[in-house]
C-alpha cells in the first residue's frame, strides 16, 4: 500500500516494522462538547485506512486517547482549559461533562460505523506515566522547571519543525485570538510538559507530581499512551492536519528525546471539513453534529458516503446541496443493490477482478474516490448477481456503508408495503376485467373500470398485465 506520509511529503511505499502487527496511533476527541462533523471526517478516514489495512491482510492494533484533561483553548499551551470551559458552559464537574461526552461521542462513531479502536485510554489513567517521561527528560537535560511549569526545552533538538510546513508565525495563532504569551519559556518554540503554575487556580483535576501539584500538558499525553500500548517502535501516527503543527511536532520532540531514536515511520494527516465561511470548529459557537443531521431526516451512511467520495487529503466543503447529493447517490446505489438475486455460484475469476480494482484504489494513497467507483464497476459489471453480491458484501468491509442490510432493509419495506396495499376482492375485480377484455365484451371491461374508478382505484394496463393503485 501507497500512503502519503507528511514527514517526507511523499507517498510512500507502506512497510510496517513487523507485518504480524502493525502499530496505529490516532488522537482522539477533546471531549469538552460533542464531536462536529468535521471531527468525524477524520475519525471516517482513519477507521477506513485501520479497515484497509486489515483488509489487505496486516494485522492491526489501533489505540487512541481521550482528551479529558490539559488541552488549552490554543493549541500552543495559552488560553482557558478546554475541559472547564465545558464545565462551567453546562454547570457540571469535569468528570461529568468527560463522561457525557465519551459516550456522545462513541455513540456518533456507531451511527457512523467508526469501529472503536482496540485500546481507548482516558489521559487521566496515565499521570505516572507522564511524570516519568517529564522526569526522564528533566534527568537528560531536555526540559527545564521555571516558574512553576516544567518546560520542553526545543533548543535541545536538531531538528524542531519536522513537517517542514511550519514556522514560528504558526505558533502566533494563539497570542492573535488575544491570548498572552508565555514568559518563561527559554525559547518561543518550548512547550508546557507539566503545569503546577497556571493562571487557572479553579483547575478542577490536579495530581501530585515531584514539581507539585499540577496537571500534564495536552502533548505528553499521545507520547505517553502511544508507547504505554505500543511500545518504542509506531509504524503509523494519525489526526487532522491542525494536529500537525504544534501537536505532533512537540509529540515527535519529547517522545524522540525520550526515547533517543526514530519513534514513528508514518504520519496520515486528514484535510478538513470546511464550510463556506471557512474551516468548521466548536469554538465559533454553532456547529453541525450528527443527531442534528439526524434531526433533518439524514441517515448518517450519506455523511459517510459524503466523505468517502472524496480523498483525504484534500479540503472538502459541507453545504446541504452536496450532502443532498450524497444522499442522492446512496439511495441510487442501495436500491441497486437490493435488485440483485443471490442465485447461482459466485464467480471466483469475475471476483478477482472486482477486487483487484478495489485493491488497487485503497493501495493508491487509500483513493476511497475510486473505491466508491470500484462499487458501481460491481454494479455494471457482466456476472452474475450472486457474484456482485458477494464482492460488494467483501468491500463493505472497509467502506463500512450497510450496503447489504441497507438493500435488504428497502426489499423488506417495500414488500410491507405491498403486503399492507393488497386487496383480494380488487385483484379479482381487475383479473375479471382483463377476462372480459379477452372475450372482447367491452361493455363488461369499461364497466369494472368505472366500478373501481368509484372506488378510488385506476388501473394502470403494463406490458406485465394490468395493475392498480388507490388514488
Ligand atoms: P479535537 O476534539 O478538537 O481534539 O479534534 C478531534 C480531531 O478532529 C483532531 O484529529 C482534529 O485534527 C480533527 N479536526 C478538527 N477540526 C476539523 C475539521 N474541520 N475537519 C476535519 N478534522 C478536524
Ligand atoms: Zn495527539
Amino acid at each position: 500500500m501507497y500512503l502519503y506520509n507528511s514527514l517526507s511529503h511523499k507517498k510512500e511505499l507502506f512497510v510496517p516494522n513487523n507485518p504480524e502487527l502493525v502499530k496505529m496511533y490516532t488522537c482522539g476527541p477533546t471531549v469538552y462538547h460533542y464531536a462536529h462533523i468535521g471531527n468525524l471526517r477524520t475519525y471516517i478516514m482513519e477507521d477506513v485506512l485501520e479497515k484497509a489495512l486489515r483488509y489487505v491482510g496486516y494485522p492491526v492494533k489501533r489505540v487512541m486517547n481521550i482528551t479529558d484533561v490539559g488541552h488549552l483553548a490554543s493549541d500552543a499551551d495559552t488560553g482557558e482549559d478546554k475541559m472547564l470551559k465545558g464545565a462551567k458552559r453546562e454547570n457540571k464537574t469535569v468528570m461529568d461533562i468527560a463522561k457525557f461526552y465519551t459516550d456522545a461521542f462513541f455513540a456518533d462513531c456507531q451511527k457512523l460505523n467508526i469501529k472503536r479502536p482496540d485500546v481507548v485510554e482516558p489521559a487521566t489513567n496515565c499521570i505516572d506515566e507522564y511524570i516519568e517521561m517529564v522526569q526522564k527528560l528533566l534527568n537528560d537535560g531536555k526540559a527545564y522547571l521555571t516558574g512553576g511549569n516544567v518546560y520542553f526545552d526545543t533548543s535541545t533538538l536538531d531538528k524542531y519543525y519536522v513537517f517542514g510546513d511550519h514556522d514560528e508565525e504558526d505558533l502566533a495563532v494563539g497570542v492573535r485570538e488575544g491570548v498572552e504569551e508565555d514568559s518563561n519559556k527559554k525559547n518561543k518554540n518550548d512547550f508546557v510538559l507539566w503545569f503546577t503554575k497556571s493562571k487557572f487556580e479553579d483547575q478542577a483535576l490536579k495530581w501530585d507530581s515531584p514539581w507539585g501539584v499540577g496537571y500534564p500538558g495536552w502533548h505528553i499525553e499521545c507520547s505517553c499512551i502511544s508507547m504505554k500500548h505500543l511500545g518504542e517502535d509506531l509504524d503509523i501516527h494519525a489526526g487532522g492536519i491542525d494536529n500537525a503543527f504544534p501537536h505532533h511536532t512537540n509529540e515527535i520532540a519529547q517522545s524522540e528525546s525520550y526515547m533517543g531514536h526514530k519513534w514513528c515511520n508514518y504520519w496520515f494527516h486528514v484535510h478538513h471539513l470546511n464550510t463556506d465561511t471557512g474551516k468548521m470548529s466548536k469554538s465559533k459557537g454553532e456547529f453541525l453534529t450528527v443527531s442534528l443531521l439526524e434531526s433533518k431526516g439524514y441517515d448518517p451512511m450519506a455523511y459517510r458516503l459524503f466523505c468517502l467520495q472524496s480523498h483525504y487529503r484534500r479540503n472538502l466543503v459541507f453545504s446541504w446541496e452536496n450532502l443532498d447529493n450524497a444522499v442522492q447517490a446512496y439511495d441510487k446505489l442501495i436500491a441497486k443493490i437490493a435488485t440483485l438475486k443471490n442465485e447461482g455460484e459466485v464467480d471466483a475469476a469475475a471476483f478477482d477482478a472486482l477486487k483487484e480494482r478495489f485493491v488497487g484504489a485503497l493501495n493508491g494513497d487509500l483513493n476511497t474516490s475510486l473505491a466508491v467507483t470500484a462499487l458501481y464497476d460491481v454494479l455494471k459489471a457482466k456476472c452474475n448477481d450472486a457474484t456482485k453480491l458477494a464482492a460488494l458484501a467483501d468491500f463493505d468491509q472497509v467502506m463500512s456503508l450497510n450496503l447489504i442490510a441497507a438493500a435488504e432493509a428497502l426489499n423488506k419495506k417495500q414488500a410491507e408495503e405491498a403486503a399492507a396495499s393488497a386487496d383480494p376482492e380488487i385483484d379479482a375485480l381487475v383479473a375479471a376485467r382483463t377476462e372480459a377484455k379477452k372475450a372482447k365484451n367491452w361493455a363488461e371491461a369499461d364497466r369494472i373500470r368505472d366500478e373501481l374508478k368509484a372506488r378510488g382505484i385506476e388501473i394502470i394496463d403494463t406490458p406485465q398485465g394490468a395493475k392498480w393503485r388507490k388514488v
